[in-house]
């Protein structure tokens, strides 16, 4: 069930499983719109709200959990999430706020000035309404198997797009509910987001490396036995293996351009973001940084850059 947002990202899917208990894996926006959709696609496979007895969430993005307080009151059903995304959803506007002050101090550090930090904070604030706090009935270990009167799904934790997201893997059938940890028409991007333990690192353990941790994840989901990705945008698609292959490929690449123009001249992180996207490191610069200090992060791996420090900026440079 594609349900409209108001994201860039454009539709967001929501799956119903025709099972015991009838479950429905993420929500859609916190928005009038996406409840109407809803009910409305709900309605076209003989279903309503209150029928629902469970509702599973991928990850802490709210395009996918907004609607869970409104859904989960009025169905009374169980709501499932990672134990390590649980805090996330029940503590929502604690959370949000810790995360937009990890995004101001990054941006700060990494060469955005204080006019755009603040105009993007403000932003950050006005989407918040897109969310809310829900209440998370059962908690599931990486690894757990979750049963249903006809089938089993293992949740397994993979973060890096944030670091919540969690895949559902019918090993009966080989069919994958995968969030957005891994779609079709766009990669997904690694969004530095506070840690939360476990694969997504410890939380406080320095600057998040979202793009190493994505690709650790990448890695392990590509050796799984999948028949069909049920994707959280766009078509289901199969042969996962090979679009992760491209991924690794398309994330090297950049890695190499970036490396490239650390030759020149040291930058910081949103000189290269600028140098890459124009003005689209302005309007998304969150985003871009996120792209870029992913890369660097690759490259640093490789003993490619350093950093340097000089009045709180991080400038990288070229090692080699
Ligand atoms: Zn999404």
């Amino acid at each position: 069930m594609a349900i409209p947002t108001p994201f860039m990202v454009g539709r967001v899917n929501c799956y119903l499983i025709e099972d015991d208990p009838l479950t429905l894996v993420d929500t859609g926006p916190n928005s009038g719109k996406a409840l109407d959709c809803l009910e409305r696609e709900l309605a076209a496979h003989g279903r309503r709200i209150e029928d629902l007895g469970r509702i599973v969430i991928t990850h802490q993005h709210l395009d996918h959990v907004g609607l869970l307080d409104v859904l989960a009151r009025r169905s009374g059903a169980e709501v499932v999430a990672l134990d390590l995304l649980a805090p996330v959803i029940e503590d929502y506007g604690a959370e949000a706020e810790r995360d937009d002050e990890l995004a101001e101090a990054l941006m700060l550090r990494h060469g955005i000035t204080r006019d755009v930090v603040t105009a993007l904070r403000a932003v950050s604030r006005s989407f918040r309404g897109w969310g809310g706090a829900a209440t998370v009935t059962r908690r599931l270990a990486d690894g757990e198997a979750l049963e249903f009167a006809g089938r089993t799904l293992r949740a397994l934790h993979r973060p890096g797009h944030s670091p919540s997201d969690t895949i559902f893997l019918d090993e009966a059938d080989g069919t994958l509910l995968a969030g957005d940890h891994l779609l079709h028409h766009i990669s997904s991007n690694p969004l530095i987001s506070r840690q939360l333990g476990g694969k997504s690192g410890e939380p406080g353990d320095g600057r998040p490396r979202a793009l190493l941790t994505y690709l650790a994840s990448l890695r392990e989901t590509r050796e799984m036995e999948i028949s069909e990705v049920l994707p959280g945008h766009g078509d289901p698609f199969g042969d996962h293996a090979s679009l992760i292959d491209d991924r690794f490929a398309m994330h090297e690449r950049r890695a190499r351009k970036i490396h490239g123009l650390l030759a020149d001249q040291p930058m910081t992180a949103h000189e290269i973001a600028q140098s890459l996207w124009g003005n689209v490191a302005v309007t998304q610069a969150y985003l871009t940084l996120s792209e870029v200090l992913g890369h660097v992060d690759m490259l640093h791996e490789r003993g490619q850059v350093a950093e340097q420090e000089t009045g709180g900026v991080i400038r990288f440079e070229a090692v080699r």
